[in-house]
């Protein structure tokens, strides 16, 4: 009986390790999934709250330039309501497709909400963040092509760029992409602003970019 039960222990130890290992990879999946958009399977907002602040902390201790660029389409109530729902979702799925084509792999970027993106450039000055921004402008620009016809739309993208210090917060950074963006809507969507405290409107008129006009 003494064989027997060293039997049975020995099935029963590897039976709970099994159902161990199983709920372990069932727990990691589900951590990893609690972290990415469902529809287009990029970072979500969570995620990359997380991300930015590792990064702003990270450049401020390094004394690296950080750029953020925050994209979101243009109109794209109307193409839902042109198109339908369903080609909405394509649209958002083909902007994930294009962001991360045009960046490089280790490049943080996801989906901050509804029809917005958001990308965490590493090292990037202002001219080499409007750089990709007007490349990835461009791009989205072709449209997407679906059931034989192409959807067109544009976007609008505010960038924020600086040397970053350690005082500097996330709301901070994120207010003044926040008002480079509402300055793209206003002056006719489809380009990239960066944030500057003066800038010149389309007139050509001096404004503040911290007045809303
Ligand atoms: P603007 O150029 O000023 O950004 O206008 P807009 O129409 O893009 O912005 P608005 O905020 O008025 O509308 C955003 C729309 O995005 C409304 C909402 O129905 C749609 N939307 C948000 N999330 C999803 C989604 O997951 N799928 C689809 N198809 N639509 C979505
Ligand atoms: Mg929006
Ligand atoms: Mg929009």
């Amino acid at each position: 009986w003494a064989r027997t039960a060293l039997i049975v222990a020995v099935v029963l130890l590897l039976t709970l390790g099994f159902m161990r290992m199983v709920q372990d990879r069932r727990e990691a999946r589900s951590r990893r999934a609690a972290l990415r958009d469902p529809l287009t399977r990029m970072l979500n907002r969570r995620a990359l709250v997380k991300a930015l602040e590792h990064c702003i902390k990270d450049a401020s201790r390094e004394v690296h330039p950080l750029a953020l660029l925050l994209i979101d389409v243009d109109h794209f109530k109307r193409v839902n309501d042109t198109h339908g729902h369903i080609s909405g979702d394509k649209v958002l799925r083909h902007v994930s497709r294009v962001l991360a084509s045009n960046v490089r792999s280790d490049v943080y970027l996801g989906r901050f909400g509804g029809e917005e993106f958001v990308i965490c450039l590493y090292e990037a000055d202002e001219s080499q963040a409007v750089m990709i921004a007007e490349r990835i402008r461009e791009k989205m620009k072709l449209g997407l092509l679906f059931e034989g016809r192409t959807i067109a739309y544009t976007i609008s993208i505010g960038v924020y760029s600086r040397i970053q210090d350690e005082k500097m917060k996330l709301e901070k950074f994120i207010d003044c992409r926040d008002k480079a963006m509402y300055i793209a809507k206003k002056e006719g969507r489809d380009r990239v602003v960066c944030y500057k405290e003066q800038y010149q409107d389309v007139s050509g008129k001096e404004r503040n970019m911290n007045e809303k006009y």
